[in-house]
Order: structure tokens, then sequence, then C-alpha cells
């Protein structure tokens, strides 16, 4: 028999062995995984997808969330089986977040997976905004986001093992979103998501000698509930123009990617943004 060589780590059929399935790379069964924001749209409909597909789950939000945390927590652990809890954390607040840390370990024991993606856009975040508008999305979107890492990634070395970093950023990123003729109020919104994006370029490259990946995401108009009520058809079809598929995209729609790029669907994926955003940032 041939020595051992470097290139033996590149199988090139693996779906001849026997009990080869690609789908189980979608699996997170036996994983530990914790989602800021997981009240809101884009969080709970990834804690549902990370429960359905066989990991524990931390779903992290403010304590004014309680009354939708814990009924969530619940609901998700006896339809999947799987332990979900709910904690409190301001992730803007370094004492809260280090507070988070400890409760993860005791809750879920370790961390393999973690979606930053706790973020508002704060009313009057213009050209002309006010310093508190700033620092406020600031503090929550991108400070919050580092904070919320630092304890992720470090959870991952302290237990030697990898891991995979999934960051909310947004289309708002990328372009000042277009509508009606101008620039959307999302001046530091913007700009806190294209330091999201950054951030996370940076630890993939950083921490990829640990096995822990790290990526993002960039949604488009999203119907995660945020617009429900607060927005007339017209206003639809406006928003929607200059979105070649001509629609907002879905709550799942979020959740399917996030999977993606937290399971080992892609191993090979890192520091790598992937738009969800039914094409809008072709224009
Ligand atoms: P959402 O308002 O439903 O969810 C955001 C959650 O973050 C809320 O549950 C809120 O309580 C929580 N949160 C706010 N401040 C916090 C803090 N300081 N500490 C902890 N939690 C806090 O909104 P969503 O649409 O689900 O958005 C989720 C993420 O996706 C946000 O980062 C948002 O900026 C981003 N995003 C959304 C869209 C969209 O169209 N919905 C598009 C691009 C990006």
């Amino acid at each position: 028999m041939a020595d051992a060589t470097i290139f033996d780590q590149y199988p090139l059929d693996q779906w001849k062995e026997p009990d080869h399935r690609i789908m189980d790379r979608f699996s997170l069964t036996g994983k530990k995984g914790f989602v800021t924001g997981g009240a809101g749209g884009l969080g709970r409909n990834v804690a549902a997808a990370w429960a359905e597909a066989g990991a524990d789950v931390a779903i992290v939000d403010l304590p004014r969330t309680k009354d939708v945390l814990e009924p969530l927590a619940k609901e998700l652990s006896e339809r999947y089986g799987t332990n979900v809890v709910p904690l409190y954390c301001d992730v803007s607040d370094r004492e809260q977040v280090d507070a988070l840390k400890t409760s993860l370990i005791d809750e879920l024991g370790t961390v393999d997976v973690a979606f930053i993606n706790a973020g508002v856009n704060v009313p009057g975040d213009d050209a002309d905004e006010p310093y508190e508008v700033w620092q406020k999305t600031i503090d929550i979107n991108l400070t919050g986001a580092y904070l919320t890492a630092q304890i992720a990634q470090h959870i991952m070395r302290d237990h030697g093992h990898g891991g995979s970093l999934v960051f909310t950023s947004s289309l708002s990123a990328h372009n000042a979103n277009f509508i009606a003729g101008g620039p959307s109020p999302v001046a530091a919104y913007g700009a806190s998501k294209a330091g999201i994006y950054e951030y996370a370029r940076y630890l993939a490259a950083a921490l990829a000698p640990y096995g822990i990946r790290s990526n993002a995401i960039s949604p488009g108009y999203v119907w995660s509930g945020i617009f429900e009520g607060r927005i007339v058809p017209e206003a639809h079809d406006l928003m929607t123009a200059p979105v070649p598929m001509h629609r907002f995209g879905t709550n799942e729609e979020i959740a399917s990617a996030v999977l993606f790029l937290t399971s080992d669907a892609s191993s090979y994926v890192t520091g790598t943004n992937l738009q969800v955003d039914g094409g809008y940032s072709v224009y």
C-alpha cells in the first residue's frame, strides 16, 4: 500500500460510502448554540431551525421580552425534543454579557454555534441624526456584536472544539437603501452593519486555526414582524420596486441560510457575506 500523503484529506467521491448522506451535513445533532435577538422574527426562526436540526439552544433577548421568550422556549423544546432555554441580556452591557457567558455554560455546557443577531434601527437615523441616535445604534448593533461574539469564540477555544459564528449584517451595510428617490434613514445603522461585516471577516482569518468559522448574512427586506401594521400595500410596492424579485423575504428564508452557514454543509465557507435579499444588491 502506498504511504499516506497530504492529499488523502481530499476524498473524491464521498457519496460512494454506503452510509454517506449529504443531507447529514445540515444536521446540528448534539450541538449547542445561542441566538441573540431571539424573541424577534429572524432570531426565533433560527432558534426553531437549529432545534429541528438537533441542537440545544439558548434564546437570548432583553428582559422585556420575557412574555415571548418563556413560551417560545417551551414550545420549541416540546416540539423538537431538544433543550431550549430563555436567557436575558442587554448585548450592549459588558457585565450582562459576562454573566451570559456563565449562564450559557451552566445551561448548555458549551457553545458550538452562535447567531449574533440582536439589532435596532433607531428613529431619526439620517444625515442630521443626534449623537444619541448614533451612539445607541453603535452600542447595540456593533459593540453588542463584538461582546457576544467574544464570549462565543472564547468558550469554543477554552473547550478546545471548533464552531461557527454567523453575524446579521444588512443590505444597508452595502448601500444606502434607495427608496422613493433617496436613501432610507440608515446612516448609523448602515455604518454599524458594515462594521459587523468586516469584523466577521477579520475573525474568519484570526480564528481559522482554532477550527472556528465566521460569516455574515446581509438580509434585504424581510417580513420579520417589524413592518407589520406599519406599512400599507402601496409602501410595500414602493419598497420592493428596486428588488428584482419584487417581494420581501421570509423569516424561514433567513433561517435556512443561517442553518447552512452554521452546519457542516458550509464547512469550507468562512469570511463570506451571504446576501439574502431577492437580488437587491445587484443594482
Ligand atoms: P426584531 O426587532 O424582530 O428583532 C430584533 C431583536 O433584538 C428584538 O427581539 C429585540 O428585543 C432584540 N434587541 C434589541 N436590542 C437588544 C439589546 N440591546 N440586547 C439584546 N437584544 C436586543 O427584528 P428582526 O427583523 O428579526 O431583525 C433581526 C436582525 O436582523 C437585526 O439585527 C436587524 O437589524 C437585522 N436585519 C433585519 C432586516 C429586516 O428586514 N427585518 C433586514 C436586514 C437586517
